[in-house]
C-alpha cells in the first residue's frame, strides 16, 4: 500500500510517500515559497536529491509538482499516480468537532472551516492542501488527521480555563493541545515497549515547538499547549505560559496592536528572544559552552520549565512510571535530557549517563535501578497519519 502524507502550511508543503505497514519511505520532500517563486526539494532514499525552482502560484501547482516528480522517469518512484491508494492530511485544529481521524467529505471540510477561528494560521492552509488534492486526484480518498484529536480524552478539570462559563459554552474556549499525532505515536510505542497499557506516562515532545502530555491507560489526561500552540513550556520562538497582564502592559507601553503583540509572543520570544542568539538548541549549547550567559540562562529556563511540568503531571497522574523524550531536542540532545532530569531524583528518575549519550534511536536511557523508566522514542507523525489513513480506507 502507498499513502501520500501531506502537511500543508501557508507557504510550504511537506510530503512523504510511504508504506503504512512497514513505515518504508519511498520518497519525501517539500515545496517552499508557494505563492512566490516556488521551490521543490525531492528526496528518494539512496539517490541524489532533486531541487528545482517551479512556479507555484498556489497549493494546486505545488501538489501538481509533487505528483509530477513522483512519476518522473528519472527522479520518480511511481509509474502512475493511480498507485497512490490515499492521501493523509495533517490538520492542525479539530476543535471540539474531531476526536479521531476521518475520511474527508463535504461535512468534514465544513467542520474544519468552522475551526478556522481557533486555528487561524494553519487551518486555512491545511484546507488549501486538501482542496488542491481533491481537485487533482478526485478519485483518491483523502483522510484528515488532527493535531488536537489525541487530547480530546482530557477530563474537564484539565481542559477548562477558569473563565466565565459562557466563553466555553458559546465560543469553545478551552484547552485543546497540539502535537497530538506525535504524543499518540510515542504513547503507542511506549506501551508496546513496556508490554502494558496501564502505565502513568509523561511524554516530552521537545523540538522547535514543545509540548508535554500526561497519559494514563493510553489516554491523554492533560497537555501543556492550550487553545493555541503558544501555551506551555518556552519554545524556540514562543513564550509558553505567560501572565496575560504582560500583554496588556507591553501593548500600552509600545502601542502594539494585537497582531504585533502576537507576533512577538509567537515569533520573537522563547529561547531565541531570551538569548538573542538563536532558536536552534545546537546554537544555544555552543554559545553557552563559549560563555554566553544569556544562552546558558535560556537553556536553564527551558529545562526548569519542562521539569516543572513533569512534576505537575506526576502530581496529576499520582505518579510516573515512564518518561518519554521525543522530537528534535528530546531525541538528539543528551545534554538537555540530563539538565531536565537533574532534580527529578525524588520522583525516582535516574538517567544512565552512558545510555543517555544515544541519539535518534529508540532506547531505554534510565539506569537499571531507576524507578521511572526513561525512554527515547523518535517520533513519526507521518507514519501515524499513514496508518490512520490506511485503516480508514480499508474499513
Ligand atoms: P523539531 O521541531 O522536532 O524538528 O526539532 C527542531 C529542534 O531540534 C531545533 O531547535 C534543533 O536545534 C533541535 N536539535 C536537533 N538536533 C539537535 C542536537 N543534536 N542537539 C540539540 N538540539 C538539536
Amino acid at each position: 500500500m502507498k499513502i501520500l502524507v501531506i502537511n500543508a502550511g501557508s507557504s510550504s508543503l511537506k510530503y512523504q510517500l510511504m508504506d503504512p505497514n512497514t513505515g518504508d519511505v519511498f520518497a519525501k520532500g517539500q515545496c517552499e515559497r508557494i505563492g512566490l517563486d516556488g521551490k521543490l526539494t525531492h528526496k528518494v532514499p539512496g539517490r541524489d536529491n532533486y531541487v528545482a525552482e517551479i512556479a507555484m502560484p498556489s497549493h494546486s501547482e505545488a501538489i501538481q509538482s509533487v505528483l509530477d516528480i513522483l512519476v518522473d522517469a528519472q527522479y520518480g518512484v511511481l509509474a502512475t499516480t493511480d498507485e497512490i491508494d490515499a492521501v493523509g492530511h495533517r490538520v492542525l485544529h479539530g476543535g471540539m468537532e474531531f476526536s479521531e481521524s476521518c475520511i474527508i467529505d463535504d461535512d468534514v471540510i465544513a467542520a474544519v472551516e468552522r475551526c478556522i477561528p481557533l486555528g487561524p494560521l494553519h487551518n486555512p492552509a491545511n484546507l488549501m492542501g486538501i482542496r488542491a488534492c481533491q481537485a487533482i486526484m478526485p478519485n483518491t480518498p483523502q483522510v484528515a488527521v488532527f493535531d488536537t484529536a489525541f487530547h480530546m480524552t482530557m477530563p474537564a478539570k484539565a481542559y477548562m480555563y477558569a473563565l466565565p462559563w459562557e466563553y466555553y459554552e458559546k465560543d469553545n474556549v478551552r484547552r485543546y493541545g497540539f502535537h497530538g499525532t506525535s504524543h499518540r505515536y510515542v504513547t503507542l510505542r511506549a506501551c508496546e515497549l513496556m508490554g502494558r497499557k496501564d502505565i502513568k506516562l509523561i511524554n516530552c515532545h521537545l523540538g522547535n515547538g514543545s509540548s508535554l502530555s500526561a497519559v494514563y491507560d493510553g489516554k491523554c489526561q492533560d497537555t501543556s499547549m492550550g487553545l493555541s500552540p503558544l501555551a506551555g513550556v518556552p519554545m524556540g520562538t514562543r513564550t509558553g505560559d505567560i501572565d496575560a497582564c504582560v500583554v496588556q502592559y507591553l501593548m500600552n507601553r509600545y502601542g502594539y496592536n494585537v497582531d504585533e503583540m502576537l507576533n512577538i509572543l509567537n515569533k520573537k520570544s522563547g529561547v531565541a528572544g531570551m538569548s538573542g542568539v538563536s532558536s536552534d538548541f545546537r546554537d544555544l549549547e555552543n554559545a553557552a559552552d563559549e560563555g554566553n550567559e544569556r544562552a546558558a540562562l535560556a537553556l536553564e529556563k527551558f529545562a526548569y520549565e519542562v521539569r516543572k511540568y513533569i512534576g505537575s503531571y506526576a502530581a496529576a497522574l499520582g505518579g510516573c512510571d515512564v518518561l518519554v523524550f521525543t522530537a528534535g531536542v528530546g531525541e538528539n540532545s543528551g545534554e538537555m535530557r540530563e539538565r531536565i532530569c537533574n532534580g527529578l531524583e525524588y520522583l525516582g528518575v535516574k538517567l544512565d549517563p552512558e545510555k543517555n549519550k544515544i541519539r535518534g534511536q529508540e532506547a531505554v536511557i534510565s539506569a537499571a535501578d531507576s524507578k521511572v523508566t526513561v525512554l527515547l522514542i523518535p517520533t513519526n507523525e507521518e507514519l501515524m497519519i499513514a496508518k490512520d489513513t490506511a485503516e480508514l480506507i480499508s474499513k
